[in-house]
């Protein structure tokens, strides 16, 4: 069976992991933890880079920098992963849904003023599959009603707008280390904050409420309790899996893109001939090839490609529910927006085997299975 993701090791991981042991410190915020959020703020230019957990645990920290509270409502797209919303949801906001475009299942910039309310505090984007949504556009409007933009940027490292990376144009960026996304340490995550006034909040929120971060950097001579937050720091363990991979972003790229690349030139015909769809990169937008999909005519040609690769050995997987739908959402609901393009690619994307040891022979293989099931 060719399965749909593998972790992978790609250099020092375990080496690191040994030293940090060996250094005498494996709780959070130390050497590992400080090489990564400077590479982060070198390469990319974020203002401020503090690792976490997991990308859910950076939306959390998003919702308590905005201080969302019961009343407020965030705008979020409705073909996304679940955490996207439910960050806010938690502090008791509303979760106004937005629709995805017609040609790509990134937010519609063009459907966002109109769902702005005098109650709306944030407009959080996804930028899907690691292809930019239209930042200037969101960005305008978020400027002209005062509302703070959350880059959901998970699946988006070494991604780019305009020359500009994903994660460094909203307010915040979010990004995950999962062990499906192009950069793993299993599960781990990233906040970056680009606006100076949420920074010293944000280490404290970080650090349990308190003011450790900047008892450590000698800035307070005593540390202690002094606003909310939680433990979202990463052990060092995690981090020096993660610097790891870090050093090695550019090879663990060049390899996703060629078998990105590889996808594309076997299933381009498949396009021309109107049998199904594949990825649209708007001009501005580049691919960090974190995914490989097909957009099939409806859901039966869905469900019979995946069951036809199945019985080729080779796991192929569709995902999202839209949101707006799910049994969480609706459950005290009156009305249910009507978002069709969600629901579109809800019944209709198929992603196939993307990983960095996944080899150009099965690449080939898998096309051709795919050729097959349209003959
Ligand atoms: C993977 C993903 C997340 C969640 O990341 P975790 O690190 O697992 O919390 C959130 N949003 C999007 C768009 C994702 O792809």
């Amino acid at each position: 069976m060719i399965p749909f993701n593998k972790p992978f090791l790609v250099g020092k991981e375990i080496k690191y992991i040994e030293e940090s042991v060996l250094s005498g410190k494996i709780s959070g915020n130390g050497l590992f933890t400080k090489k990564c959020q400077t590479f982060f703020e070198e390469k990319f230019g974020f203002k401020k880079a503090l690792l976490t957990t997991s990308c859910t645990d950076a939306l959390e920290m998003t919702a308590m920098l905005m201080d969302i509270k019961p009343g407020d409502e965030v705008i979020v797209p409705s073909y996304t992963f679940v955490s996207s919303a439910l960050a806010y949801v938690r502090q008791g906001a509303k979760i106004v849904f937005a629709d995805s475009r017609t040609d790509h299942p990134g937010i519609d910039e063009r459907s966002v003023e109109e769902l702005i309310t005098s109650k709306t505090k944030a407009i959080v984007v996804v930028h899907y599959a690691g292809v930019a949504v239209e930042m200037d556009i969101i960005m305008q409007i978020a400027n002209k009603h005062s509302l703070l933009v959350v880059e959901d940027a998970a699946q988006s490292i070494d991604s780019y707008y305009n020359g500009r990376p994903l994660g460094s144009i909203g307010h915040f960026g979010v990004f995950s280390f999962h062990e499906t996304k192009n950069i793993i340490s299993g599960e781990g995550g990233l906040l970056t904050i680009n606006d100076d006034r949420f920074i010293d909040r944000a280490e404290v929120i970080w650090e349990k409420g308190t003011n450790r971060s900047a008892f450590f950097k000698g800035e307070v001579n005593k540390y202690g309790w002094v606003d909310t937050g939680s433990s979202f720091l990463p052990s060092e363990l995690i981090a020096a899996f993660l610097f790891a991979q870090l050093e090695q972003l550019k090879e663990i790229q060049d390899k996703r893109k060629l078998l990105w690349k590889t996808y594309y030139n076997g299933l381009i015909e498949l396009e021309n001939n109107n049998k199904l769809k594949l990825a649209v990169i708007p001009s501005g937008a580049t691919n960090n090839a974190h995914m490989f999909y097909l957009v099939t005519k409806d859901l039966e040609q869905r469900d019979a490609i995946i069951k036809f690769l199945k019985n080729n050995n080779i796991h192929a997987v569709f995902h999202y529910l839209s949101l707006h739908k799910s049994s969480f959402h609706t459950k005290d609901l009156k009305d249910i927006q009507d978002l069709p393009n969600a629901d579109l690619y809800t019944d209709c994307l198929v992603r196939l085997p993307m990983f960095y040891d996944l080899e150009l022979d099965e690449v080939h293989e898998i096309i051709n299975v795919i050729n097959g099931f349209f003959k």
